[in-house]
């Protein structure tokens, strides 16, 4: 059996969850979307996500069709007639149709449909070694062209990125930008650790403001910890004690080996271990 799908307004049955061919979201990548991870039955962070999502379409002059609180019922009912406990949640707005043309002022009507299915995480094995990753050689979106803070559905930049890493037979590639800082990596923000400070750049070096990063930075100073938002650059991935991860699908994980550097002692360190726990019971606790 499918899954049911919320499309525009309603539940529909995968079979029939259909997008027309001349959708902008398809012929030109003209939308915006969210990933929503769902813990013990309550969607994550929800609000965060649903804010993100109406300031990426806005950042494109792209108009939700329906307002926030009836789009957070909307996810409910999705992930309820899914009857997913914990699994993620995919929302996506696109243009909706128009011509063959680029005009997004003559598409008819923006779509939005709402996929809730379960998630297929890093192995539990790779959040015990951590991650090998390499620096990706294409450079991240400039600001100025697409927005990186944007969550559109134009994510070729990344997806040229993460081809690179899967060449070389890791998980994940490290985006620079244009000046050669960190920016973070295909669909994670980047955090490392030296002499007792945590580092992470900030989202004006080419990152989407990732929801997780936000937790983490915030759970981070529960800990006591110092968190410094500021341009790191390859030298420092190389040279720091503790490297992860954090996203919604990846949630918090360590970074072992980059371009053939070990990082710390090869295994993920102390302090991505304590936020990867305190991470698991904010998400699993908060009810
Ligand atoms: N950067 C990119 C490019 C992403 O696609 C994502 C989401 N997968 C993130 C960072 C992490 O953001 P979040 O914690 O909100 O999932």
């Amino acid at each position: 059996m499918g899954l049911k799908i919320w499309l525009d307004d309603k539940l529909v049955e995968e079979a029939d969850a259909k997008i027309s061919i001349f959708d902008h979201g398809l012929l030109y990548g003209d939308g915006v979307f969210e990933g929503i991870r769902v813990y013990n039955g309550k969607i994550f962070e929800l609000q965060a996500h649903i804010n993100r999502l109406f300031d990426s379409a806005k950042a494109i002059r792209l108009e939700v069709p329906i307002s926030k609180d009836k789009l957070i019922k909307a996810a409910e009912k999705t992930i309820e007639a899914n009857g997913v406990i914990d699994g993620y949640i995919r929302l996506v707005v696109t243009r909706g149709v128009g011509t063959l043309g680029l005009n997004p002022f003559i598409c008819e009507n923006s779509k939005i449909f709402i996929i809730a299915d379960n998630i297929q995480l890093y192995p539990e094995e790779l959040y015990e070694k951590g991650l090998k990753v390499i620096s990706a050689t294409v450079v991240r979106n400039h600001p100025l062209a697409t927005p990186p803070q944007v969550k559109s559905l134009n994510y070729l930049n990344n997806i040229l990125a993460k081809i690179e890493a899967l060449d070389r037979n890791v998980p994940e590639a490290i985006m620079y930008n244009h000046e050669g800082y960190v920016a973070e990596a295909t669909g994670d923000n980047v955090f490392i650790a030296k002499n007792d400070l945590i580092y992470t750049p900030p989202v004006e070096a080419g990152a989407l403001e990732g929801v997780t990063r936000g937790v983490v930075i915030k759970l981070a100073k529960q800990e006591k910890l110092e968190v410094v938002e500021k341009n790191l650059t390859k030298c420092d991935l190389y040279t720091c004690e503790e490297f992860f991860l954090t996203g919604t699908a990846a949630e918090v994980i360590g970074v072992v080996e980059i371009d053939g550097r070990i990082i710390g002692d090869g295994k993920p360190g102390p302090y991505t271990r304590l936020l990867r726990k305190k991470f698991f019971e904010y998400a699993h606790g908060k009810k």
